[in-house]
C-alpha cells in the first residue's frame, strides 16, 4: 500500500478566515499524496450547538433564533472572508442549505414531546458538515484539489447518548470502499460525526474527531498520524493552568493514554488504541509554528528520549464518595464486588479507588444521574458520604520525592511507582 497520512485539524484550527488560510498553506506544504485530513467544527460550533439543541428543546423560541443567528453569521462572516463575497460561489448555496435543514430540525422538535438523542446528535452535526463544506471549497479555490467526505456514510456506530461505539466490521467495509485505491485529490473527512445501522446521525463523542482520524488511520494503515494543535506538542502540564510547562518530543502509547485518561484534554483518551493496534505513530504538531518538532507518540522500542519532567494533569466536576457497610461489617470480597457491580451498572467513571477496614472510597465523575443510580442501588446496605468540589491531581513519570503544596490540601493521596494521585478540593 502507498504511504498514508492522515492529519486532524481541530476547532481551534479552522476557528477564523485566517487559521483556514493557515491550513491551506500546511497542506501546500505537503504535496504528497495520498492524503487525507479529518477536521473539527469550526471554534466553539459545537458548543453552540448544543446550547441551540437545548434552547429548543425547552421551547425557548426567541432565544433559540438568536443562537441560531449566531451561528449563522459567524460562518458566513468567514465565508465573505475566504470568498472576498462571491455569493455566486457554490459555497453560499451549500451552506445555506445545511441552515434551512438546521432550521427544519429545530422547528421539528418543538412539536416533539420527547427529544430522542439522535435528533441532538443530527443537530450537533452540522458544525463537522459546514466546516468540512467551507475548508474543502477553500482549497479547491486556491488551487488544491480536494473532496469532501461526509463520514456518515464511512464510520457506523451504535446509537449511544454522548458518544456511539464504533461498529468495525461494519466501518471497514465502508472505510475501505470509500478510500481505495487512494484517491489522487485530497480528502477532507467530517471529524467526530458517524451514523448508525438505519442511518441516523451519531457521535464519538465530544472531543471526537482525534478519534474520527485514529479510526481511518487504523483501518487505512497510515504511516503516521498528525493532529495539528494550538500548542508546541504535548506538554507536561496544561498551559492554561501552568506556566513554564516542557514539551515532550517523545511518549510511548501507554504514556499518552495515562495522560488523556486523567484529563489532559490535548488528545481524545480513545484516539491512541487504534494506533498502538496497528503501530502507527501519532505527531502532535503546532499549526502556529510548523518547524517545531512537536511530539512523537509510539511503541517503547522507538523511545530515544524518555520524559524529562513529571507531568501534572488535573481533572476537575470529580466526586469523593466513601461507601461504608450500615453493619459495621469490614468491607471484604462479597462488599467489594456489590460496589464493583453498582458501578458498573450506574456506568460510574472512576479515576482512583483505596479501601480501609471499614470503607470503600471512589472518586469519580460527577455525572449527577449516574451517581443517583449508583447511590440507589447500594443505599440499602451501605452508608454514603458525597464530597462533592474536588478535583483529582495526577503526577506521572515521577523520579523525584513530591513536594507540592498542594499534597497538604489533599484529603486522598495515593502513589504507585511513577503515578502519584490526589483529590483536592477546588
Ligand atoms: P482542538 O483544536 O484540536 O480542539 P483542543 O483545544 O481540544 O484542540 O486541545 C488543545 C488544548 O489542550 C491546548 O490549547 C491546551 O490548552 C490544552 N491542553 C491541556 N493539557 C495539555 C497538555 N498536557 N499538553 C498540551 N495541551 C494541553
Ligand atoms: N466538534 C466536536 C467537539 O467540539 C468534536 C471535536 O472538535 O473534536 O466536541
Ligand atoms: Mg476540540
Amino acid at each position: 500500500m502507498q504511504s498514508l497520512i492522515v492529519m486532524k485539524f481541530g476547532g481551534a484550527s479552522v476557528k477564523d478566515a485566517n487559521a483556514v488560510k493557515n491550513v491551506a498553506s500546511i497542506l501546500k506544504q505537503h504535496p504528497q499524496r495520498p492524503l487525507i485530513f479529518v477536521v473539527s467544527a469550526m471554534g466553539k460550533t459545537t458548543n453552540n450547538l448544543v446550547e441551540l439543541a437545548e434552547l429548543s428543546r425547552a421551547y425557548k423560541k426567541q432565544e433559540a433564533l438568536a443562537q441560531y443567528q449566531k451561528i449563522k453569521d459567524f460562518h458566513f462572516s468567514i465565508i465573505d472572508e475566504l470568498f472576498q463575497k462571491d455569493t455566486k460561489h457554490t459555497v453560499y448555496q451549500e451552506v445555506e442549505a445545511y441552515f434551512t435543514e438546521i432550521q427544519e430540525v429545530i422547528q421539528g422538535i418543538t412539536l416533539l414531546r420527547e427529544f430522542p438523542f439522535h435528533l441532538h446528535d443530527r443537530i450537533v452535526s452540522f458544525g463537522e458538515l459546514i466546516s468540512a463544506t467551507i475548508v474543502t471549497a477553500y482549497l479547491n479555490k486556491i488551487g488544491l484539489k480536494t473532496e469532501f467526505y461526509d463520514a456518515r456514510k464511512i464510520i457506523k456506530t451504535t446509537s449511544l447518548a454522548g458518544g456511539s461505539e464504533v461498529l468495525w466490521e461494519h466501518t471497514q467495509k465502508k472505510v475501505k470502499e470509500t478510500f481505495l485505491p487512494f484517491p489522487e485529490h485530497i480528502c477532507c473527512v467530517t471529524g467526530y460525526i458517524a451514523s448508525n445501522l438505519e442511518n441516523q446521525t451519531t457521535t464519538l463523542g465530544r472531543e471526537g474527531s482525534d478519534y474520527t482520524a485514529a479510526i481511518l488511520s487504523n483501518i487505512l494503515e497510515a504511516s503516521e498520524m498528525r493532529i495539528w494543535k494550538d500548542v508546541d506538542g504535548v506538554l507536561n502540564a496544561d498551559p492554561r493552568r501552568y506556566t513554564n510547562t516542557y514539551v515532550y518530543p517523545q511518549l510511548t502509547y501507554q504514556q499518552a493514554v495515562e495522560m488523556s485518561y486523567y484529563g489532559a484534554s490535548v488528545i481524545h483518551p480513545r484516539t491512541i488504541k487504534p494506533l498502538e493496534n496497528k503501530h502507527i505513530p501519532l505527531r502532535v504538531k503546532c499549526f502556529l509554528n510548523t518547524e517545531l518538532e512537536g511530539t512523537v507518540i509510539q511503541a517503547p522500542k522507538h523511545i530515544t528520549q524518555p520524559p524529562k519532567h513529571h507531568a501534572i494533569i488535573d481533572k476537575f466536576n470529580q466526586i469523593l464518595l466513601t461507601i461504608t457497610p450500615k453493619d459495621f461489617s469490614f468491607v471484604m470480597e462479597k462488599h467489594v464486588d456489590e460496589i464493583v457491580s453498582a458501578i458498573t451498572h450506574a456506568k460510574l467513571k472512576v479515576s482512583l479507588s483505596q479501601n480501609t477496614a471499614l470503607s470503600y472510597i471512589i472518586c469519580a465523575d460527577n455525572n449527577h444521574e449516574q451517581i443517583a443510580d449508583f447511590i440507589n442501588e447500594l443505599s440499602e446496605k451501605f452508608d454514603i458520604q458525597k464530597q462533592d468540589k474536588v478535583y483529582l491531581k495526577t503526577y506521572l513519570f515521577l523520579t523525584e520525592r513530591l513536594a507540592d503544596e498542594e499534597f497538604f490540601k489533599a484529603i486522598l493521596i495515593q502513589r504507585n511507582g511513577s503515578t502519584a494521585q490526589m483529590v483536592i478540593p477546588e
